[in-house]
């Protein structure tokens, strides 16, 4: 019996062993659309948060929430950084973010130049404090990828166009940052990416060189093979969440469009993830 029990122990130990190569490392909250809310510990991120169009087919911002992140409310007390990926209405409101920052002196805002200029038009004399902590970021497409750093992350940045390219809104500035949390947790969000290899392929070596622990692409690159492909073979996440998903698409996988069928997909604000380390 006791040399049972010490193997049953010695078990014990091994399966806490595993269980703590797989701790939870990091959350993340669905907001809408494309907003999402990435935690590790005391280390929190925004992106895409505040907007106020949904063209009537995206998910909006549940009110609850949005009081919540005036007031720096739980889930959102302590958001140390805010990123926007491009100034399209469903992602982005300049006047809602203006008023935000001010409210909420502890947090950064990175932002396509566009987007923190676009804040100055509902600015006065008072805020300029506020843009002291904004950081406008000026990318054109092409451009190498830039690194930026703050206390707790890692933000690496590209501009690759907006879906449409090349025949509409080319001249969007839309971002795609790759943000690591504490040094451990990589997370991607892309914005609304245009699901061409053309835009990935000459930046391989960037794409190859940090592991991402969970992506986010707009829910057009799961439909598309050259969008999978992308995804599979240029960012290799350990898993990805599709976002950007229309308000029609169900909240039961077992009801999606068949394209959608083995993926991933946030569809109601609210919804989690845990974000493991498997490697
Ligand atoms: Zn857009």
């Amino acid at each position: 019996m006791r040399g049972l029990l010490i193997k049953f122990s010695a078990l014990l130990i091994l399966i806490s062993n595993i269980a703590h190569a797989q701790t939870p490392a990091s959350i993340v909250t669905y907001l809408a659309n494309e907003g999402l809310l990435v935690e590790r510990g005391d280390t929190k991120i925004l992106i895409d948060p505040l907007f106020r169009i949904n063209f009537g087919y995206y998910q909006l911002l549940p009110e609850s929430m949005e009081d919540a992140l005036f007031e720096g409310q739980p889930p959102f007390d302590g958001v140390d950084a805010i990123f926007i990926s491009h100034h399209h209405a469903d992602h982005f409101s300049a006047p809602d973010m203006m008023r935000l920052l001010s409210v909420r002196p502890d947090i950064k805002l990175y932002a396509p130049k566009q987007a923190a200029a676009a804040m100055r038009a509902f600015a006065n004399e008072y805020d300029e404090i506020v843009f002291e902590r904004v950081v406008p970021i000026e990318l054109a497409y092409k451009d190498a990828p830039i690194t930026l750093e703050m206390e707790g992350l890692l933000i690496e940045v590209v501009r690759i166009p907006h879906s449409g390219w090349p025949r509409r809104v080319t001249d969007v500035e839309n971002l795609s940052y790759r943000v690591t949390l504490d040094g451990a947790t990589t997370v991607l969000h892309m914005g609304d990416a245009d699901p061409n290899d053309v835009h990935f392929a000459r930046d391989a070596d960037y794409w190859a060189k940090t592991h991402t622990h969970m992506a986010f692409p707009p829910i057009w690159f799961f439909d598309s093979p050259a969008g999978q492909d992308i995804v599979e073979n240029r960012i290799s996440p350990d898993h990805s969440v599709g976002v950007h998903v229309p308000v029609e698409v169900s909240d039961d996988p077992a009801k999606w469009p068949v394209q959608y069928r083995g993926f991933d997909l946030f569809t109601e604000p609210g919804q989690t993830r845990t974000i493991l380390y498997k490697k």
